[in-house]
């Protein structure tokens, strides 16, 4: 087998990577893949990273903030689709405060039991991880984004440091959270090298969930004039992790699918088993524009849930309705 910067470099290794990543995510999870409700509940953001459409210097952005009876409307709607698990995502907003987030989390634990609640809403203090993970918080997404730190420094204004990414990281495995890493791929300024440096700070880290896609430039970011990211070399990526994390959960993230649909089924058949369908209202959903071109921003959720049941079916795979918590080999 070559090493990992050849294959990076060349891509006439996919089909064999993929063979290998789809017999063991069947030999870890079978065919099972989990659904993920995902709740994109606010687009104010405190931060202003260069790649994202939520930043702060964002005027042209209508910015909305769903309220805990609106979240639970989500999960009721989830629910009944057969969700067991619900994401809360959002931009760095402080009108959050931490016992509004409790709130929110205790809310959904008290209704349905069977349910995990994943949190992705940035960096916060470890008091604030904590407190989220005693009211009943069981996951955490925080991408590292970029490794490397000047690759970092690149993509983030001063107050943003790689250091403080991975210090927020460490406390949330301390906690006892399953952990969610990653980064987008082919965003500015990143080479093979910075790409490889991700992957070792993921074999340190060995985390429970890891997130990739490419990079979609946002009109509205300083980034306006670089490239989207490459969705082949997501999926090679897609396939390479899974054989180095046989355990890990591997969404097939939205901006994959944004860039090209039918790369939803592919990224399955390289080693993906989770798909998150956004069950955010239609009436904001359009708002959280990380970058343009979101699909399925008119349907409705259950439409969404449906329609990719049968991608799954077709692809040759199972959606199931469980938790689907990180199996640990
Ligand atoms: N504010 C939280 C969660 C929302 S952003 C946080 O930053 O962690 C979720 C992810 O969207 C980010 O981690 C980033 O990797 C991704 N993202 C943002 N802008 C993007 C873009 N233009 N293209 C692709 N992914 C992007
Ligand atoms: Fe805010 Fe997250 Fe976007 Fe950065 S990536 S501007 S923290 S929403």
């Amino acid at each position: 087998m070559k090493n990992l910067p050849e294959i990076l470099e060349v891509s006439d290794y996919d089909n064999l990577l993929a063979k290998e990543a789809d017999a063991l995510r069947r030999k870890v999870y079978f065919d099972e893949v989990y659904l993920r409700g995902l709740i994109e509940f606010t687009n104010f953001c405190k931060n202003d990273c260069y790649y994202c459409g939520l930043r702060i210097s964002n005027t042209n952005l209508p910015r909305y903030r769903l309220s805990e009876e609106e979240i639970l409307s989500c999960c009721k709607t989830g629910y009944e689709l057969g969700l067991r698990t619900f994401v809360l995502q959002g931009g760095e907003d402080p009108y959050f405060t931490d016992d509004k987030i409790c709130s929110i989390i205790s809310s959904i634990k008290g209704l349905y039991k069977d349910v995990a609640v994943t949190l992705s809403i940035g960096e916060k203090k470890k008091e604030s991880y904590l407190a989220y993970f005693k009211a009943g918080a069981d996951r955490y997404l925080l991408r590292e984004e970029s490794a490397n730190p000047l690759h970092y420094s690149k993509l983030h204004p001063k107050n943003l440091s790689s250091e403080k990414r991975k210090e927020c990281l460490k406390n949330l495995k301390e906690i006892g959270y399953q952990v969610g890493a990653g980064f987008m791929v082919g965003s500015p300024f990143q080479g093979i090298n910075e790409i490889l440096s991700d992957i070792e700070f993921l074999k340190q880290l060995s985390p429970d969930m890891i997130g990739i896609g490419p990079f979609v430039s946002n009109p509205e970011t300083p980034f306006a004039h670089y490239p989207n990211g490459s969705v082949e070399m997501t999926l090679k990526l897609i396939s390479i992790l899974r054989i180095l994390f046989p355990h890990a959960l591997i969404p097939a993230t939205t901006s994959l699918w944004t860039l090209d649909p039918s790369a939803l089924e592919k990224a399955l058949k390289c080693g993906a088993n989770v798909i998150m369908p956004n069950i955010t209202p239609k009436r904001v959903r359009d708002n959280y524009r990380l970058y343009p071109g979101k699909t399925n921003t008119e349907k409705e959720a259950a439409q969404t849930v449906a329609d990719l049941k049968s991608i799954i079916s077709a692809a040759g795979y199972r959606a199931v309705s469980s938790k689907g918590d990180v199996r640990r080999i």
